[in-house]
């Protein structure tokens, strides 16, 4: 046994159709959490809508072992929705998120406790050393991502890091307070502040099953961390306007000029016409639809509808 801890800890796992790892995930978690002495913990599983066992055995799990809780959505309602429910009903003085499929290792556990304490850390961030058995595609995305969110963005997110990282009572608080429904969570931890430290590991391979982020969500979630975090993209579409008026002017003058001074010249100007109406048609639309993404967001916010519908709890 190690130095005692004397904190109650929070895991919180979200779960989306993972029948293939729970049970290996849920033995590696409690075995981490018996290895070292703590205040006590509890292992809070967000059921995202599942179609698959993974309810069933986490209803067993949850029978079995009086420290796991469970929360059950009425549906799938995405990963942020499944980890902000673990946040908002979590009790610990720290809570640790944890993705299911085990490419995050509990085992680090002990060490962001320690750096918590240690170095009197708000928040220990996992940033990823090396990513393990994910396709090309993945990482390419993945790398390019957090560089243009960074770019973009107006907070400042650390590169090659997932939502696995410990959070203290502080940043719960701050977080629980916070208003706004579609939640890029890694981005407003970023933002709420205090003191953050990474804890550098290698991301494994997905232990079992395969992702469950396909490309419609992954657009989704990068939709909602660019446009959230930042307001650039109507800042791009002002200059793009700017530059689009400018043009038109000094084509304005060219053909005013030409209709005094050449006017022989005149005649087949039809090409000029239709890119000219092609170009800033392009522009208007595409401005049209950054404000219409705003737009939108600012529609779904002001719905104010829950993040999550919860069906079902077991042992709060
Ligand atoms: N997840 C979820 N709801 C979803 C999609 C994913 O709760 O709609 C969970 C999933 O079970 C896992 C975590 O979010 O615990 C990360 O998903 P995954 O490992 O499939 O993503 P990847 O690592 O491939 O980006
Ligand atoms: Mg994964």
């Amino acid at each position: 046994m190690s130095t005692k801890y004397n904190l109650f800890i929070s895991i919180i796992i979200p779960c989306f159709n993972e029948e293939q790892v729970i049970m290996y995930t849920y033995e590696r978690v409690s075995n981490t959490m018996s290895s070292f002495e703590h205040g006590g913990y509890e292992i809070i599983f967000i059921n995202d809508g599942s179609r698959d066992k993974t309810l069933s055995l986490l209803r067993t799990i949850a029978q079995k072992d009086s420290c796991v809780k469970l929360i059950s959505f009425s549906r799938n309602f995405g990963h942020q929705p499944a980890v902000t429910a673990g946040i908002q009903a979590c009790t610990g003085d720290v809570a640790i998120i944890i993705d299911a499929d085990l490419q995050d290792p509990p085992e680090l556990f002990p060490d962001m406790v320690k750096i918590h304490l240690e170095q009197n850390a708000n928040v220990v961030y996992g940033m990823r050393e090396k990513r393990k058995g994910e396709t090309f595609f993945k990482k390419l995305t993945a790398r390019l991502f957090y560089r243009i969110i960074n770019f973009l963005s107006d907070t400042k997110l650390p590169v090659d890091t997932g939502d696995f990282r410990l959070i203290d009572k502080h940043v719960i608080e701050a977080f629980k307070a916070l208003p706004e429904k579609n939640k890029y969570i890694r981005g407003l931890i970023s933002w709420i502040g205090f003191k953050q430290v990474p804890i550098m590991y290698v991301r494994e391979e997905r232990f079992a099953g395969e992702t469950k982020y396909p490309l419609s969500k992954m657009l989704k979630f990068a939709s909602t961390s660019l446009l959230y975090f930042s307001k650039k993209p109507l800042k791009l579409a002002l200059g793009l306007g700017a530059i689009s008026l400018l043009v038109g002017l000094c084509l304005g003058i060219w053909i005013i000029t030409g209709l005094i001074f050449r006017p022989e010249t005149l005649v087949h100007g039809w090409a000029s016409t239709v890119i000219a109406v092609i170009f800033f048609g392009g522009v208007q639309l595409v401005t049209i639809g950054v404000l219409g993404e705003y737009l939108g967001n600012m529609f779904e916010e002001i719905k104010n509808r829950p993040e999550y519908i919860i069906h079902e709890k077991i042992n709060f």
